[in-house]
């Protein structure tokens, strides 16, 4: 025996099997349509018995069915996102009938997100906040006007659950503004007034009238009217013009009109001055 005639069997067996196979194609393709049209009408009528399988399915191989998914998101990136957004782009009337539809669903889960993720929504809107500042503030005006009633019943509530804390403020707020105020009144340009005061024509206000005066005006500013734990020494005619540190001169002042008084227009008192009574 040759080897070409070893070989030979072998070939045409090979040969044979490409026919076959050439034959089983042929016969494929001849039955396409008919083996679709099968495979659709199966699937139509056992359509709750496939849904079990490929549940069963996809529960038996739920962890490689995610590693596969993931495999597959992280080589699909851009594709899977662009389909997402053209998806999204033309459902957007069936997503908005299927969140009505779950509406409840949704926002039980929207709600228990929130709760688990409160401390860092709170930061991240403190930071937006923070880097949208202008932006932020028109949005709260302009809700703030559409929503009057809402507003107003918000502030109440806020105002009455902290109640205390707020007292506490307030209180803490006018200790440091008296301290503050005592301090300049010793320091702030007594060195000023002082050489002002050795000047004055007449220089006999006392501590004792100081007192008096305030109590006789209700320690009240003649020019506001508000009553203020702390007065200023307001003279009519300023030191600086030559007036009297005297009981004619002086009137009680809050700090802020005071001040107001060196570079405003003329305040007018609102109370009958003193030294028209006595
Ligand atoms: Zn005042």
């Amino acid at each position: 025996m040759t080897i070409s005639d070893s070989t030979t069997p072998l070939t045409q067996d090979a040969a044979k099997q490409e026919q076959k196979r050439a034959k089983w194609r042929r016969e494929h393709e001849r039955y396409r349509d008919k083996r679709l049209a099968y495979n659709r009408a199966y699937r139509l009528a056992n359509k709750e018995k496939l849904r079990a399988q490929d549940r069963a399915y996809k529960a038996a191989h739920h962890e490689e069915g995610l590693a596969r998914g993931r495999v597959y998101n992280a080589n699909h990136r851009e594709a899977r996102r662009a389909y997402n957004r053209e998806y999204q782009r033309t459902h957007t009337e069936d997503r908005r009938a299927r969140d009505l539809e779950n509406h409840d669903h949704i926002r039980t889960l929207a709600k228990a997100w929130r709760e688990a993720h409160k401390a860092e929504q709170k930061q991240a809107k403190q930071a937006w906040v923070k880097a949208n500042r202008d932006h932020h503030r028109a949005q709260v005006s302009r809700y703030a006007q559409a929503h009057p009633e809402q507003v107003r019943a918000t502030k109440r509530a806020s105002r009455a659950k902290h109640r205390d804390k707020i007292r506490a403020y307030n209180e803490a707020y006018k200790g440091r503004k008296n301290a503050l105020a005592r301090q300049r009144d010793r320091s702030g340009h007594s060195a000023q007034r002082r050489a002002r005061l050795a000047q004055a024509p007449l220089n006999d206000f006392t501590e004792k009238q100081w007192r008096e005066m305030k109590q006789h005006y209700d320690h009240r500013c003649v020019y506001c009217d508000r009553q203020m734990q702390h007065l200023t020494q307001d003279h009519l005619t300023p030191l600086m013009s030559q007036g009297s540190h005297t009981l004619h001169n002086i009137v009680p002042a809050c700090r802020s009109c005071n001040s107001r008084k060196g570079d405003g227009p003329v305040l007018v008192p609102v109370q009958p001055m003193l030294f028209t009574l006595i």
